[in-house]
């Protein structure tokens, strides 16, 4: 085996080996974490620490129940240069310790992973409303058409002016755009709420630019696109419901910690809202005793894989955190840095000094 520069690969998901055999043949040595730590679980941080000593990189997909602290980047030591993501979120990796000790994290908001999530929305956006569930279940259990299996129509018909449903996307970022552009042939009214963008981009995504009272209010499907922030944790909850129509549904493929589950359970349960789709959780794998569990069509729910589509899912972010970590090795920057600010830093630390 190599004895290079050390790379811990926290949590592998290159199922080829063809990325880790890459990074050993630019001359480093890998260090392999066990592949089950990123199914929710116990706690690794001792022995993440243990196996991150001395390494200059640190790369892997999603580990929430045991995230890139400051301690597993402290105990890797002065040479660690980069926390390197398979994945969109960094939510576990404590990206601001990496900013204050110098360090880079980067990230793979690949299409492969984005894309996903927008088109698994549509897929659960559809099958909320044309009530595909339901529908399928009265069939097989002998039934035949009745009324309380009658769908919506989606769309703004020019034939008839049926006026259509209107959608409302909160985060108006990768996902939130795709969602936008996939229903643009379907002429919905569009409400998006995002006070970080630029207004041009409400005009290019064909939305209407509102805050989130009036999007609550006014739309019939609401979908939640938001980064999991400070700001963001926990913000969706009983407020945020009883703000929406009682006829309206709502979707979430975010991040389970955006939404007060034990609200959004209540909403359901209560009828305050009519039906609801979940892809993420506050706690994962979702607990058996959950409510969600017992709340039948009213909720239809996915193990956080609405982006795991065959020939695509995680890959295309392997191999994009492989390149980045190998361009970090050699004192480059690479394009998908995702704490920019502490790129100056880094560049007098690391710019130009390759060790592979
Ligand atoms: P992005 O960074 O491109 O977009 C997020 C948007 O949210 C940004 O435009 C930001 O301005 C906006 N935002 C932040 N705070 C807001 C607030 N308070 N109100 C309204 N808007 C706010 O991210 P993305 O790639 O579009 O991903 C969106 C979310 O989807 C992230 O939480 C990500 O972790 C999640 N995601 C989930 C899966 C999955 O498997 N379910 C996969 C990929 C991404």
């Amino acid at each position: 085996m190599a004895q290079g520069p050390k790379v811990f690969i926290f949590a592998p998901a290159d199922e080829t080996g063809e990325c880790h055999r890459r990074i050993e043949a630019a001359g480093c040595s890998l260090v392999l974490g066990d592949a089950s730590w990123h199914t929710p679980k116990g706690n690794n941080e001792d022995q993440m620490c243990a196996m991150a000593d001395g390494a200059v990189a640190l790369v892997g997909t999603s580990i929430r129940s045991s995230p890139i602290t400051r301690r597993i980047m402290q105990a890797a030591g002065p040479g660690l240069r980069v926390v390197s993501k398979y994945t969109v979120g960094v939510d576990d990796v404590d990206v601001d310790a990496a900013t204050d000790m110098g360090i880079m994290v980067t990230h793979a908001p690949t299409e492969s992973n984005w894309g996903g999530v927008a088109e698994g929305t549509m897929a659960m956006m559809l099958a909320l409303l044309k009530k595909v569930r339901e529908r399928d279940e009265a069939m097989k259990a002998g039934g035949w058409r009745s009324p309380g299996l009658t769908g919506t129509y989606l769309g703004h018909r020019l034939s008839d002016d049926y006026p259509g449903v209107t959608i409302g996307i909160i985060g108006l970022g990768r996902i939130g755009r795709r969602v936008a552009d996939l229903l643009a042939p379907w002429r919905v009214r569009i409400l998006a709420c995002d006070p970080y963008v630029e207004p041009s981009r409400f005009a290019i995504h064909n939305c209407k630019a509102v805050d989130l009272p009036t999007l609550l209010g006014e739309s019939d499907v609401v979908s939640l696109h938001v980064t999991l922030t400070s700001e963001t944790r926990g913000f969706f909850g009983a407020k945020e419901f009883a703000m929406m129509k009682p006829t309206a549904v709502f979707i979430n493929t975010s991040r389970g910690q955006a939404v007060d589950e034990a609200a959004f359970a209540k909403a359901l349960a209560d009828g305050r809202i009519a039906a609801a789709a979940s892809d993420v959780f506050e706690d994962e794998p979702l607990p058996k005793n959950s409510p969600l569990l017992k709340l039948g069509h009213k909720v239809l729910l996915s193990p956080h894989m609405v982006t795991s589509n065959a020939r695509s899912g995680l890959y295309p972010g392997v191999l994009w955190a492989t390149r980045s970590v190998l361009r970090i090795l050699k004192g480059e920057v690479p394009d998908n840095v995702f704490n920019t600010e502490v790129i100056p830093r880094w560049r007098e630390r690391f710019g130009g000094k390759a060790i592979c």
